[in-house]
């Protein structure tokens, strides 16, 4: 059963994302962790794709090692960031022949340096333009964004729900969240945006925190607009077990979420997977994700 067939008919999705290293260390960092994400067969997994095209290589090169080479269905992502409609049709056409069918749809954040989106002059301006151009001229299945917190440049909270409606319209298959720590702005956001006609499957991004830095206002969370409640600081206190108290945190939460039917959970792993493979043990032993029989044998 393909990861879309499970997150439209109730069974969850595991999957886990990555971007393209910077440096040899990186690679060989990330090398590890993928072989030992394959092991614990995810639904998939996604590239991210860095500002301006500055990954588009790698991006493309490493969604399809991972399909070839670990038999993962892969996505890469893809932002309008300075590229034209023609660029990026040569990029779609090399995801194309390299046999990847998904694509997360992106607008992108602003290059390093720069604040503002500024939509390249033959572009897009909206991941919603990007979603439908794709659809138009490409045969992939797509997956968007969507901010349970409201995106930080949407015009208000109904507006930025009814940009995710936009992106369905325009043909995305489902969207996978930004971090976000509290469960009930998700649910509030879920009943919300269903009242609103947004019917796609919508994904929980996860990220088990590994250190206060990430939490802190310049730190990966606040500078993308999730909300640090009270309770995680006080949950993870300062000790040195900060690791241990993020797994059991993510596992708590992502419990929570598939007690309350999300359609699937998807790490953010920032390219290392002990956290977010201690958080899938724990759930499996809830009993969630359970292994293939074929696949447990082969271990
Ligand atoms: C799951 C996920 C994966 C990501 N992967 C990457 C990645 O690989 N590379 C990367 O650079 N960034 C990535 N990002 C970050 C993302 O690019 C930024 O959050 C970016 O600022 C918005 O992109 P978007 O696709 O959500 O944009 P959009 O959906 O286009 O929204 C951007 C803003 O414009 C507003 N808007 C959209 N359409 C309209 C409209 N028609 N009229 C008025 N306002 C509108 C929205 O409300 C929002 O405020 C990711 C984010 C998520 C949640």
């Amino acid at each position: 059963m393909s990861f879309l067939d499970k997150l439209h008919n109730g069974t969850p999705t595991l999957s886990f994302e990555f971007f393209p290293p910077k440096n040899p260390d990186g690679w060989s960092t990330l090398y590890q962790t993928l072989g030992n994400i394959a092991r614990r067969n995810p639904d998939y997994v996604t590239v991210t794709y860095g500002a301006g095209g500055s990954t588009r290589r790698k991006t493309v090169d490493l969604v399809s090692r991972i399909q070839d080479e670990l038999g993962i269905e892969a996505m890469a992502h893809l932002t309008c960031v300075g590229h034209s409609r023609d660029e990026l049709t040569e990029i779609l056409s090399s995801l194309q022949a390299a046999g990847i069918k998904y694509i997360m749809a992106l607008r992108g954040d602003p290059p390093k340096g720069q604040t503002k989106f500024v939509a390249h002059e033959c572009g897009f301006a909206y991941a919603s333009d990007l979603i439908a151009f794709i659809k138009d001229h490409f045969d992939f299945h797509l997956g968007c964004s969507f901010y349970p917190e409201t995106h930080p440049e949407a015009e208000s909270p109904e507006r930025d729900i009814e940009v995710l409606r936009l992106k369905q319209d325009s043909g995305a298959d489902f969207a996978v969240s930004q971090i976000f720590f509290d469960n009930d702005t998700f649910y509030r956001f879920r009943d919300k945006a269903a009242r609103m006609g947004v019917t796609l499957p919508l994904v929980a991004g996860i990220l088990p925190v590994t250190s206060l830095a990430q939490l802190a206002p310049d730190g990966i969370c606040q500078r993308s607009g999730t909300g640090v409640p009270q309770s995680l600081l006080d949950f993870l206190g300062t000790g040195d077990d900060i690791v241990d108290r993020g797994v059991q945190y993510a596992h708590r939460q992502c419990r929570d979420l598939l007690e309350h039917g999300v359609p699937g959970i998807h790490f953010y792993t920032l390219n290392r997977s002990p956290s977010s493979l201690r958080v899938t043990e724990a759930l499996r032993a809830d009993g969630y994700f359970p292994v293939p029989k074929l696949a447990a044998a082969s271990r």
